[in-house]
């Protein structure tokens, strides 16, 4: 690496940042060519001050990467990640989530301060920035229900704060990537309960979770629900569960899951997906939009 290089390097550094080169692949369902570079700030202030050195090049801001599938020819710019970010902190009813925080740690504070209402959420693994900005949620219950104030940044380093009947939040979106905005943190306001009462709500869900949808790796629901009835019901009534391409597999126990089952690619991944949404527009005349995000 040149001179430049090196002075940014050491700029990033200065900023509180690590950063790995050559990084291995990226994403909950495991494919995915090497990433040239993931940089990891310690902070908020962090995460500015690496997002200002960085603006202008091709980078892109991801939390847990449990929604997002990889290029199997690998990705040729630079992962900015919160996920070094994970501080989460109470004041009465109320938590602060720093945004890589992830969502199971979060459940497991808010247990252990005996605040409910998160429960729902606690077998999604992403990160609450990655759960605000889709606006993520399980059981009938959504991350935007919760939400006091989320702490911003804009694409050109403005720090800016709104509350929740700014976020543009409908099923599964919010106008937070529209408005170029990365996700610091955000305050959540819950209930006061007891411990007892919150374990026993969680081991529901979570069994609840276990019986419907498969364990292996995955990046959770393909496709969005279609006025309210999931993807997979479509998909299963096409008759493509246990369908296979490569080491990827349409989930025998929850359709819109493709689970990687050893060595699946990216490539195996979008073959079956697109088979899924060719068949269900065939059969049904559904058009099925996707949930997981291509990078
Ligand atoms: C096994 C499994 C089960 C799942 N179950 C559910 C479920 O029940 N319900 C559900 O809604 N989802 C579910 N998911 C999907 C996923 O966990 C959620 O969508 C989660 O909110 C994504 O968070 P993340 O940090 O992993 O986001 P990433 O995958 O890292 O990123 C997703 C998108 O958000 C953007 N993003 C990430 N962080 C930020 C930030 N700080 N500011 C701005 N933009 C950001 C990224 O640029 C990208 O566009 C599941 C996934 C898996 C693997």
């Amino acid at each position: 690496m040149g001179k430049t290089g090196d002075a940014r390097s050491r700029a990033l550094e200065r900023c509180g940042a690590r950063i790995k080169r050559d990084a291995e692949a990226f994403g909950a369902f495991g494919s995915g060519g090497r990433v040239k570079e993931a940089v990891y700030p310690s902070d908020g202030a962090s995460f500015v001050e690496a997002a200002a050195i960085l603006s202008g090049e091709d980078y892109v801001v991801l939390g847990g990467a449990t929604d997002v599938l990889f290029p199997d020819d690998g990705y040729d710019g630079t992962i900015l990640s919160t996920d070094r970010m994970r501080d989460v902190s109470r004041s009465g009813d109320r938590i602060y989530c720093s945004a890589g925080a992830r969502l199971p740690q979060v459940v497991a504070k808010c247990r252990k301060y005996a605040l409910s209402g998160l429960e729902q959420l606690s077998g999604i693994p992403g990160s609450v920035g990655g759960a605000v900005t889709m606006n993520a949620g399980a059981f009938g219950r959504e991350m935007a229900e919760l939400i006091v104030r989320v702490d911003a940044v804009t694409s050109d380093g403005r720090a800016v704060a709104f509350g929740a009947d700014a976020l543009g939040a409908g099923y599964r979106h919010t106008s937070i990537a529209e408005r170029g905005l990365t996700v610091l943190g955000a305050e959540l306001k819950l209930c006061p309960s007891t411990r007892k009462e919150i374990e026993s709500c969680i081991a529901g869900f979570e069994e609840r979770r276990r019986a419907s949808q498969p364990q292996g790796r995955s990046l959770g629901s393909v496709f969005k629900r279609v006025n309210g009835v999931s993807a997979g019901y479509y998909i299963d009534r096409a008759g493509l569960k246990g369908t296979k391409s490569g080491g990827a597999e349409i989930s025998r126990k929850h359709a819109n899951f493709i689970v990687n089952n050893g060595g699946a690619t990216g490539a195996d991944f979008i073959a079956l997906s697109e088979l899924a949404r060719k068949t269900v527009l065939e059969k049904f005349g559904i058009g099925l939009e996707y949930e997981v995000i291509f990078l």
